[in-house]
């Protein structure tokens, strides 16, 4: 797909120069292009910043009829619209929030027989209610005029995405009504199952997968475990590594987006906040500080990311656990886009995950801009739903818990690249620290953890069945007579990290699992471990084994 002799070639360079002003293609775009245009159906996994726009635009130039645009916010489809029609290209779109009257009018000229509209964006939501859309899709389609159906941010169709959004799977009705258009899915995030997910969903024929590198050789990668002084520690990593320099901290809550700034301003930094329940015109005003330097950090929740298009954020500080590794990867992808060192830095805490686990099953946890992920409802697909993001939350202390294997190895592992652990150059702490590691059977403690479990009723959470398998004599202990029971101190020769590690590692694993809930009136959450009985089963009464990695102390 790489070459430059289709009949199309001559008038892509030139329009590529010309309209969009760039001198060459970047890595992927004139192969997609040629196999999009050759009339293939074509998913496309480019990373953020990687030129995915220019895939279609390009084409919807430089055929006839109209290129119709799925696009999950009208605030980025604005955006592209205002780009689209400074280059002067002729582009509208269509909205369920829009007046019926513009709505209207331009119904009128997609009937049009000359329609001036090279680009047509929808939102997910116009495609599943609108029946006039559909049969305006239909008439264009019918005058031969509707040359190519694109859908960004493709991964929104699939449930074991981590922003899943139910108008998404709607689409697969597109391709039932126009099964010659070819279609053309874009995403910077996916999995193989969700990539599978989105080609089934939207009924893509013979696809032609183009995958690139998720790495970003330029951001440097870090866990620190997370304390109480972590707001003094964030203070002080910024000032000795990127003073005066611009950065994100993500933080779980819009009270924490206020707390940190508030902290940061306090210790002399430029900082603001930015959350969802600011009115837009707040937000606007914080972003417009931002992109013009007048500020430097931005304390935001998740809502803070899509159309971020700055090059140079110097650092993505996470205060709290990001919700998946395709969510971090995407948060810390902000950091560093002209090339330039970057750092990434998560603040970890195993408590941190209750409280995410909690918000998660609430419901209550801010979304990135466009996901809206049903929640409360019990219907199959919610649970399910509900299922595959703590899951992905899981996976994500799982990565965190690892003070040993390659972090860049770790993420690109995930979404299905080989990547050289060696080839890191110590960019991340693990390989930084290049500790080795001895890899140890923990079988025998980790069935003896979950015997403890289920002996103290499954009534106690983590830190207590530490306490007591590390033999604690404190109060609490002793009020629950667990000094007495068998396994009290069974695990005191292990170190409290240790035992710990072994302890997260079988909630990771599935054979434990916490129960979040909220304890009191004042909101404080409890979480009682519970045994997956089918699970242990096998680990306490037949041959399934337990390993970790352990750095190997130097
Ligand atoms: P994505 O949607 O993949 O995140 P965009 O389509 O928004 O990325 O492109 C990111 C930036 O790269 C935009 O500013 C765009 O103008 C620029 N860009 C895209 N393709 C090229 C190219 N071939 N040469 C130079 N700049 C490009």
């Amino acid at each position: 797909w790489s070459r430059s002799d289709f009949p199309w070639s001559k008038k892509l360079e030139a329009n590529n120069k010309k309209v969009f002003g760039n001198h060459s293609f970047r890595p992927n775009q004139r192969e997609v292009i040629n196999a999009t245009m050759s009339g293939c159906d074509v998913f496309v996994l480019m990373p953020t910043g990687g030129g995915k726009s220019l895939t279609y635009q390009l084409p919807a130039l430089v055929c006839p009829g109209i290129t119709l645009v799925v696009s999950p916010l009208v605030s980025l489809i604005q955006d592209q619209i205002m780009h689209l029609l400074q280059a002067n290209i002729p582009a509208a779109y269509l909205s369920a929030s829009m007046e019926w009257n513009e709505q209207q009018e331009i119904f009128r000229e997609l009937n049009s027989g000359c329609c001036k509209y090279k680009l047509l964006y929808v939102t997910p939501e116009k495609v599943a209610k609108s029946d006039t859309l559909l049969r305006h899709l239909e008439s264009l389609h019918s005058r031969d005029s509707l040359s190519r159906i694109v859908i960004d941010e493709a991964h929104c169709v699939s449930q074991w995405g981590h922003d899943f959004r139910p108008d998404y799977q709607g689409l697969g009705i597109l391709k039932q009504k126009f099964p010659n258009t070819p279609v053309l899915a874009l995403t910077a995030t996916a999995t193989a199952s969700v990539k599978e997910d989105v080609v089934q969903a939207l009924g893509l024929v013979n696809c032609i997968v183009f995958r690139q590198s998720f790495n970003r050789p330029n951001l440097w990668y870090s866990v620190i475990p997370k304390t109480k002084k972590c707001l003094d520690d964030i203070d002080k990593f910024i000032k000795e590594n990127h003073f005066d320099e611009c950065g994100i901290i993500y933080c779980l809550s819009r009270m924490d987006c206020e707390k940190v700034a508030e902290k940061l301003q306090e210790c002399g930094h430029k900082a603001s906040f930015y959350h969802g329940s600011m009115d837009p015109q707040q937000r606007a005003f914080v972003q417009k500080q931002w992109s013009k330097d007048e500020i430097n950090i931005i304390c935001a929740t998740v809502a803070f990311g899509m159309g971020i298009n700055k090059p140079d954020v110097r650092f993505v500080i996470h205060h709290s656990l990001p919700k998946s590794i395709e969510g971090y990867h995407q948060e810390c992808g902000r950091a560093g886009r002209d090339g330039q060192r970057s750092s990434c830095v998560l603040y970890y805490s195993y408590s941190d995950y209750i409280r995410v686990k909690h918000m998660i099953s609430q419901g209550v946890v801010e979304q990135s801009t466009y996901a809206s992920v049903p929640r409360r409802n019990s219907n199959a697909s919610s649970d399910r739903v509900l299922e595959t993001n703590i899951e992905n939350l899981l996976r994500m202390v799982h990565y965190s818990e690892n003070d040993v294997d390659c972090r860049r190895l770790l993420q690109l592992l995930h979404f299905g690249e080989k990547f050289d652990g060696a080839n890191c150059s110590k960019t991340c702490d693990n390989c930084h620290r290049a500790l080795s590691y001895t890899e140890k059977d923990v079988t025998n403690a980790a069935r003896q953890l979950v015997e403890l479990v289920k002996s103290t009723g499954q009534q106690h959470s983590s830190s207590h069945i530490l306490e007591v398998y590390r033999g604690s004599l404190s109060q609490h202990v002793k009020k629950y007579r667990h000094d007495s029971l068998n396994l009290h101190g069974a695990g005191k020769h292990l170190a409290k990290g240790e035992a710990s590690r072994i302890l997260h590692h079988l909630v990771i694993e599935d054979f434990l699992r916490e129960d979040v809930k909220k304890s009191d009136l004042y909101g404080s959450l409890s979480s009682l471990l519970k045994v997956n009985e089918s699970k242990a089963q096998n680990l306490c009464f037949g041959s399934q084994k337990v390993f970790i990695r352990f750095p190997t102390s130097t």
